[in-house]
């Protein structure tokens, strides 16, 4: 029986390792649950899996969460609350699934107490992934990734020496805008730019799809994750999200990893590792003709790819200030501030305003995300 924590309990990601969890009582039982504001999914969650811990964003959400449920649990709030989570006695795997830089506190903490980690949280690993891999290998916790590139690359890297690899090959669908023109992007609507062709993701996720920015901070995530130069790993379009990345070796074999565009499958193998465990999920049914394609990724359409790529050449501070000012800008296009094509303009702006900031520790990276908040907002605020 493995005891799970879960940071983003009402989230897509968080949603669906609770459905893995629920299929499998005798293999799984929830002992905590952190999520921010949706109470009421939190109080269903915490009826149906009985967590002895939960967390919410603040006070007033304790309380609204308290009147809602009949249950005896233990409600602690904030950054603090989160951490607590992360890191309860109990817990054997944590599922990191917050949204964004609040991930890395909580994050941190599993890891520094040397908990399984099953990482969908990537900023985690853009903003901090040098202090966070260093404490891993201290602290011997392990760190599974459930984003389906690096759940792929892991795969194909198992049983392989690293010295063997060639380079990293990170599939990308390319959105739901691949084949349009710049000037079709900057007219795009807010509910266009959510709708995803293969995947069904939360709305911070979906926008970083649209623009390509998902596939840079992943190109950063897997850097860290697998220890490799930004140089060795490249990004392939393909639209079909069947072969979720791949591994060439430097006899020019490759190793893809496929399977249906369904998150359950990367949470099912972080949370069964090393075990594989049977899943109900729709089979690749190659009797039908399948067409699987490739192409280089257009980075003049999509300049967020390109400047993730600069970002990793720049000072060691540049991917978190890239992350921040990506997070300011594309909640200020889900709330029609800006448009499409200001989400890669706001975030190159707060990137060559951004001096050199040291990142020895957490503190300091926090420091650096706010700072690039505060300068983004204020981007868009002055246009
Ligand atoms: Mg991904």
């Amino acid at each position: 029986m493995k005891n799970i924590a879960i940071l983003g309990s009402t989230g897509s990601i968080g949603e669906n390792a609770l459905n893995i969890i629920e299929s499998e009582p005798d293999r799984f039982r929830v002992v905590a649950l952190a999520a921010r504001t949706n109470v009421e999914k939190l109080a269903a969650q915490i009826e149906k899996f009985h967590p002895k811990l939960v967390s919410v964003a603040d006070a007033q959400k304790a309380q609204e969460l308290r009147s809602m449920v009949k249950r005896r649990v233990r409600i602690v709030t904030g950054a603090q609350g989160a951490i607590e989570c992360a890191t309860h006695p109990d817990a054997d795997i944590v599922v990191a699934a917050m949204v964004g830089a609040a991930g890395l506190p909580p994050t941190h903490a599993a890891v520094c107490a040397g908990k399984q980690v099953a990482l969908a949280n990537k900023e985690t690993l853009v903003i901090a992934g040098g202090i966070v891999m260093q404490e891993a290998r201290r602290s011997k916790a392990v760190i599974i990734p459930v984003d389906s590139e690096h759940s792929a690359v892991f795969q194909a890297l198992r049983g392989e020496k690293k010295k063997s690899v060639r380079r990293l090959i990170l599939t990308a669908s390319g959105g739901p805008f691949l084949g349009m023109s710049s000037v079709q992007m900057s007219k795009v609507t807010v509910e266009r730019a959510l709708k995803h062709p293969n995947w069904s993701m939360g709305p911070k996720i979906s926008i970083d799809s649209a623009t390509m920015m998902n596939k840079g901070l992943e190109v950063i995530e897997a850097r860290w994750l697998f220890n490799m130069p930004p140089s060795m790993i490249e990004v392939v379009v393909h639209p079909q999200s069947i072969v979720h990345s791949m591994v060439e070796f430097h006899d020019s074999s490759v190793i893809a990893q496929m399977g249906p565009p369904d998150m359950r499958s990367p949470i099912s193998f972080a949370l069964n590792y090393p075990d594989r465990l049977a899943m109900d999920i729709p089979r690749l049914d190659f009797s039908r003709l399948m067409t699987l394609t490739f192409e280089p990724p257009d980075l003049t359409r999509f300049p967020c790819l390109a400047l993730a790529y600069q970002a990793t050449q720049a000072g060691p501070s540049a991917p978190a200030v890239l992350s921040a000012a990506n997070e300011v800008a594309v909640e200020a296009f889900l709330n029609r501030k800006i448009g499409f094509l200001d989400i890669p303009r706001m975030v190159e702006k707060t990137l060559n305003e951004s001096p050199n900031f040291p990142v020895n520790t957490i503190a300091d990276v926090l420091a650096v995300d706010h700072w690039a908040r505060a300068r983004a907002r204020e981007l868009i605020g002055r246009r």
